[in-house]
């Protein structure tokens, strides 16, 4: 399915534009479960102050939506209407330690970078984001985290080590946003979903090195004993309702032993979901609606979905 092609009417409307726009670009390639259509538009911001023109000129009726490194996203077969943004590395990936163990780091750098980075220079605290394969716009959004019943010292919280984050609203204005703007909660947070993140503030306390290199070596053990790191996921597929935990309500409600198409739980971790080769966005989609149906059925339960699903639906064929 290809989109109209919107990307003339948008250069004539942003002549000083220094960004790439691509019309009807696949985003499978760019995301963990490799399924989905295409962006109607993909725009690639030169800066921030690029991004910032480009939202300032963008008409309000075209929906706009940014891309991490869609480790938490099902991108749906018919593709994303509109415009997707997706940074480039060079512009938004940045990191500096600032004094007071503090890091400052654009939005694209991933967590595991701003993890090793933390480590070099003596700053504690950021070790669960060594385990999380995101990116740090991502994090923010997601409040990602980690938690573990057998180890505390792995766990942790975006919102822990939050100081500030610099953000872009839809209407183009550059903006900071502190702790209470933000709307923290449990893997989500308040601000609007058309508001970008372009850089954040983080800060830990002090710890050797070593010790930090330590934790990190143990929450990489962690995460390949209890977690499925050589297949197709997108992480925690539902949320943990408040007293469950989402993993043992997939278990009991025989969510491993469905198979829709090429997709299913997996076994390592029932709350995983798995994309082999082959699997449609609806094929996954489905197999996370069956497993919802199900808990409510059985348990009386509300799964909500962790990973975010984003485009056009089109028919499973499995
Ligand atoms: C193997 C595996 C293990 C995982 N383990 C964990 C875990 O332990 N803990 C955990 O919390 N998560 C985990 N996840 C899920 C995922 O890595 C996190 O949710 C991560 O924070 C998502 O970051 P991302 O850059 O991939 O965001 P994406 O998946 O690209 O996007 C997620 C959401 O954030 C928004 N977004 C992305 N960038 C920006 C930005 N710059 N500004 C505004 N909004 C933005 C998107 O629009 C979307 O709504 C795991 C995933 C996998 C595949």
């Amino acid at each position: 399915m290809a989109f109209p092609d919107i990307t003339p009417e948008l250069k004539a409307l942003m002549p000083d534009l220094r960004g790439r726009l691509l019309a009807n670009e696949p985003l499978a390639p760019f995301t963990w479960l490799r399924v989905g259509g295409p962006a109607q538009v993909l725009f690639t911001p030169a800066d921030v102050e690029d991004l910032a023109y480009f939202l300032a000129r963008l008409p309000a009726e075209i929906p706009l939506m940014p891309l991490g490194l869609a480790s938490n996203m099902i991108i749906r077969d018919g593709g994303v209407p509109g415009v997707v943004i997706r940074f480039s590395p060079r512009s938004f990936g940045r990191i500096a330690v600032e004094p007071g163990h503090r890091i400052r780091t654009g939005a694209f750098a991933t967590d595991r970078k701003v993890a090793q980075e933390a480590a070099e220079a003596g700053i504690g605290g950021l070790e669960f984001l060594y385990g999380i394969p995101g990116s740090i716009g991502g994090a923010l959004r997601m409040n990602a985290g980690t938690r573990s019943n057998t180890n505390p010292e792995i766990e942790g919280e975006t919102a822990e080590r939050f100081v500030e984050a610099k953000a872009v609203t839809r209407a183009g204005e550059i903006i900071t946003l502190d702790r209470a703007a933000m709307g923290f909660v449990y893997r989500g947070c308040g601000v609007a979903p058309d508001t970008i993140f372009v850089e954040a503030l983080l800060e830990g306390f002090p710890r050797a090195p070593e010790s930090i290199h330590a934790v990190n070596a143990r929450v990489q053990e962690h995460r390949e004993r209890d977690q499925e790191t050589k297949v197709r996921t997108a992480g925690s597929t539902f949320k943990n309702p408040p007293g469950h935990s989402a993993w043992r309500l997939v278990r009991d409600a025989g969510g491993l032993d469905l198979r829709f198409g090429q997709a299913e739980m997996s076994r390592k971790h029932a709350n995983f979901l798995i994309a082999h080769d082959g699997a449609t966005a609806a094929d996954i989609e489905a197999l996370g609606e069956e497993i919802r149906r199900r808990v409510k059925a059985g348990q009386g339960i509300d799964l909500e979905w962790e990973v975010k699903r984003v485009g056009i639906s089109l028919p499973s064929q499995a």
